[in-house]
C-alpha cells in the first residue's frame, strides 16, 4: 500500500469540541480522541464529572496504552439517577474540585487536549456553574483543545465551540433489559 504522507496544518488551532444527545457514544468518542492523539505523541488529560463509583475499563486502558494520557476520575457517580445515594451538595462539592483541577491542569501547560467528560450534564444539574464553563473555554491556551462531553450541552457552550456532535439514540440495548457490557458500555 502507498502511503501518503499527510499535509500538516498550515495554521495550527486548538479546538473546542462538544460532543453531546442522549445516543450512546460521547464518552468513547473522547477516548478515540485520546486514542488518536497518543499516536502523535500528544499530551493528553482526561478529567471525568459524576465518576468516580463504578469501574469503567478506560481507567486501566489508558495505563496500558503507555501514553501520554491521565485520566483523572472525579465525583460519586451519575448526580440524580436511581440508586446513587449522595445529595446534590455532594455532588457539586466534587464539581467544583473537578473545575478547580481543569484549571490547574491547563494552566500547567502540559497538555495538548484536555478532555472534560460529563461537564455538560454537570452543568445542566448545576453541579457547576455556565460562567465557569465559559470561563475555560475562553480562556483556554490559543493551541490547547477542549473536548466537553455529556447529554444537554448549553447553547452557549454550543456556540463557543469550534465542532458540536449530537449523537442520537436509534436504538439502546438497555431498552431491552440488557445490562451493561464491559468494553461496550464500561
Ligand atoms: P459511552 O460511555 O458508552 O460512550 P455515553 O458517554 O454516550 O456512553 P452516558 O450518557 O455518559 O453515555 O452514559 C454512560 C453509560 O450509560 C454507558 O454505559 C452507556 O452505554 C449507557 N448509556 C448511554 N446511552 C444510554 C441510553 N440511552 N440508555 C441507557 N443507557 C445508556
Ligand atoms: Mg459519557
Amino acid at each position: 500500500m502507498v502511503k501518503i504522507d499527510r499535509l500538516v496544518p498550515k495554521e495550527k488551532k486548538g479546538l473546542v469540541v462538544v460532543i453531546t444527545g442522549c445516543g450512546k457514544g460521547k464518552t468513547t468518542s473522547a477516548l478515540g480522541i485520546a486514542v488518536r492523539a497518543c499516536g502523535h505523541n500528544m499530551r493528553v488529560c482526561i478529567i471525568q464529572f459524576m465518576k468516580g463509583d463504578l469501574y469503567a475499563g478506560e481507567w486501566d486502558g489508558v495505563k496500558k496504552m503507555n501514553c501520554q494520557v491521565e485520566l483523572i476520575s472525579t465525583g460519586k457517580g451519575f448526580c440524580g439517577i436511581q440508586g446513587n445515594p449522595y445529595s446534590h451538595e455532594e455532588h457539586r462539592r466534587n464539581a467544583q474540585e473537578a473545575i478547580q483541577l481543569a484549571h490547574q491542569k491547563i494552566e500547567s501547560g502540559q497538555f495538548d487536549i484536555i478532555i472534560l467528560d460529563e461537564i455538560n450534564n454537570s452543568l445542566k444539574l448545576k453541579l457547576v456553574d455556565l460562567e465557569q464553563v465559559l470561563e475555560i473555554i475562553q480562556q483556554k491556551p490559543t493551541f490547547m483543545h477542549l473536548v466537553l462531553t455529556g447529554r444537554d450541552a448549553h447553547p452557549q457552550v454550543i456556540e463557543l465551540a469550534d465542532t458540536v456532535s449530537e449523537i442520537n439514540e436509534v436504538k439502546h440495548a438497555y431498552r431491552k433489559g440488557i445490562e451493561p457490557q464491559p468494553g461496550i458500555d464500561y
